[in-house]
């Protein structure tokens, strides 16, 4: 089971606060300025949602 993370390009501004929290997870750099793996296990789910809390922009949806 993996967690379903999106990252809405129209509010990531590419602060990176995310990778902070969890930079294997949200990788920065890519277009849109940030992109969060595919391939997150279901046990990085606190991680993840950590990371959707801190983001300035409410970016980040965990699903
Ligand atoms: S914290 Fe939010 S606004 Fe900043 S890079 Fe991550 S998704 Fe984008």
């Amino acid at each position: 089971m993996t967690v379903r993370i999106t990252i809405d390009p129209g509010k990531c501004q590419g602060y990176g606060q995310c990778c902070f929290e969890a930079d294997d997870i949200f990788l920065l750099g890519d277009e849109p300025p940030v992109r969060a793996s595919a391939d997150v296990a279901e046990d990085r789910r606190a991680d993840a949602e950590r990371a959707a809390d801190v983001c300035p922009m409410q970016a980040i949806t965990v699903e």
